[in-house]
Parts: structure tokens; sequence; C-alpha cells
């Protein structure tokens, strides 16, 4: 695998974010190997090049070492927005694991987003950060048809597995639900595809289902994913230009209707849906950061 260079690797959330209540951010890989064909970080907003071959940091695990013990806040340390912590090169580099082992040393956080079943290797660490701190898994799913994911997301493992590989986490007493994101415009945005999601996510004892009910299309990423969409279904790429125009926030037509169902689903089924009530929920256990500067 090539190496970048890098100086950092930890970058503090922005104040005010409300995202999952994460503390710190993460990317200890550069591009992924999954080829969704939807992915927002193929946009040049993120300037990566070459964005399917997936190259690691240099020294990352030192460099991260090197911030963890010396930040004062044991916050929630997001791992890969930008690229999938679990990718196929993790299997055999272990870098990710090799991360895990660190926050578990110095008692941080973890939040992790991921479409891959290789996460239930790692159960024994995510048990044990657990016990000092909070933890947070958000496995992705953009439908339930696994055929439909095939080709939306044309290496990840499918669908079923992914509810799955939510019922042993849970199995095994980790904090983890589903992010129902993006909601694909024309193709996703189904009623049935949204009920059939937040009802498997329930019976897989998911804590949460979040969404927000639409996708992002910025530059770039815009342009490949218009290619991939007409080539499963001739055409519709018009459709987006001539609804969205070049919107970068695109959602669905009956977006309104959509998540009023979307919410009904999450109540009738008891399972949470509001960002801060997951927040509130997963961090229960840990004093937040002000509470802390009380004492
Ligand atoms: S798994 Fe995530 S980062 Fe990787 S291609 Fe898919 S959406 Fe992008």
């Amino acid at each position: 695998m090539e190496y970048v260079k890098t100086r950092t690797i930890m970058t503090k959330s922005d104040k005010g974010s409300h995202w999952f209540g994460i503390d710190y951010h993460m990317n200890l890989y550069k591009g992924c190997s999954y080829g969704c064909i939807y992915c927002d970080s193929r946009s040049d907003a993120y300037h990566i090049e070459n964005f399917d071959v997936v190259r690691s940091k240099e020294n990352a695990l030192k460099i991260l070492e090197e911030e963890l013990s010396s930040k004062q806040y044991k916050g929630v340390v997001s791992f890969g927005t930008l690229s999938d912590p679990y990718n196929k090169e993790e299997e055999m580099y272990e870098i990710t694991r090799g991360a895990l082992e660190l926050i578990k040393k110095y008692e941080f956080g973890v939040s992790i987003d991921t479409k891959s079943d290789l996460i239930l290797r790692d159960v024994d660490l995510l048990k044990e950060i657990q016990e000092k701190n909070n933890v947070i898994i958000k496995i992705s799913v953009t439908t339930y048809e696994d055929e439909l994911s095939r080709v939306l997301e044309p290496h990840v493992i499918s669908s079923t597995r992914r509810f799955e590989v939510l019922n042993i986490l849970r199995k095994n007493g980790i904090y983890a639900g589903i992010l129902m994101t993006p909601v694909l415009p024309f193709i996703t945005d189904s009623e049935d595809n949204i009920k059939t999601i937040v009802s498997k996510a329930c019976e897989n004892k998911a804590k949460f289902v979040y969404t927000k009910m639409g996708m992002t299309l910025r530059r770039r990423a815009r342009e490949y994913y218009y290619e991939q969409i007409d080539k499963l279904y001739p055409g519709l790429s018009f459709d987006y230009k001539s609804v969205y125009e070049k919107n970068v926030v695109v959602n669905p037509l009956k977006y309104k209707d959509l998540l009023e169902i979307f919410v009904n689903e999450c109540n009738k089924y008891h399972v949470l849906c509001d960002m801060s009530e997951i927040i509130q929920d997963y961090k229960r256990k840990i004093p937040t950061r002000e509470q802390i500067s009380l004492f």
C-alpha cells in the first residue's frame, strides 16, 4: 500500500457541531475501495485524487499516540468520514485496529461508520473501550434490497449481512444502530424501502436509526454519480438535472412526507431517530465536558 505524508491525524470537531456528539475526527486511510456510486468523498471539496485507491498516512499510529497522550479532554474520536475504516486493506494492515488499541490505552471514546463486517474482528476492543468511555457504531444501509445494493455499492457486503453485523454487535452489548444515508431520489426514496429498513433495524436490536433523508452532490462526485446512474437507469441524470439543477443538497421530492413516515415508523418500534436523543442515550454513562468543568 502507498503511504502519504501527514503531520496530524486528529482534528477537533467544529464548535457547535452536533453530529453524533463527536469531539475529534480522524481518517487513517485516504481513498476507499468500496465503490459506492453516491460517495460524497469523491467530490473535489476533499482533494482526494484516485479516490478508489486506498492509501495510508505515514506513521499514522505514532502520530496518533502523540496526539492522544497530549489531549486533556478524552472525548469521542470519529473513525472514517472520508473513507471506510474497515476497507479491504484494513484486513491486512490493521491500522484501524492499532488505533483502537491506542484509544483504549488512553481511554478515549469512539464513533465508527462502516459498511463492513470486518468490524466484528474488533468486538473485543470495542467492549473494552466501552467500559471506560462512550462507543457508538453506525452501520450504513441505503437499501434493504441486496440486488440494488450490489449495483449502488458494488464492493460492499450485502445489506442482509450488514443487519446481521448490527445484530452481533448488539448481542455483544455494543451501542450500535443504522445510518440510513444517503437516500437517493428516484432510486431508494420509496416508502417501502424506508419502512423496511426501520423494521429490519429494529428486528436486529438497533439502538437508533438516523437519516438526513437526502444526499449531497458536489462537483466531481456529481459527475461520477450521473455517469453511474445512467448506466443503471438510462436517462435518469436528466431528471436529476431538471429537478435539482446544481444544488448541493438534493432531497427526495416527497421529502416531508417521507420524513414523517420515517419518524412514525421509528416511534412505532420505539427506536431513537432524533440526533439529540441519540447523543444523550449513548453518552449517558460518562460525564460531559461541561459536567467535568463544574468540579
Ligand atoms: S464505504 Fe463510504 S467512503 Fe467508501 S466508497 Fe462507500 S460511501 Fe465512500
